[in-house]
């Protein structure tokens, strides 16, 4: 599971808890230890003022065995 963090509205602060469409972004480049970090990015819409706008959903990190 990826790791959460709150997305909130840039226009009024409302925390927007589920983005309606996610994609993911790969890292190019490993790190230090070899991984590639996968980023899920989502599109969000504010249910109070209908802003919509993008956040990270969660990281992921491949390569190594924990
Ligand atoms: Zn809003």
């Amino acid at each position: 599971m990826p790791r959460r963090k709150k997305n909130l509205c840039p226009n009024c602060g409302t925390e927007v808890k589920e983005p309606y469409k996610t994609w993911q972004l790969i890292a190019p480049f490993p790190d230090k230890k070899g991984r590639i970090t996968i980023t899920s990015m989502g599109m969000y819409e504010c249910p109070k003022c209908g802003k919509k706008f993008r956040g990270v959903v969660g990281k992921i990190k491949l390569g190594v065995e924990e």
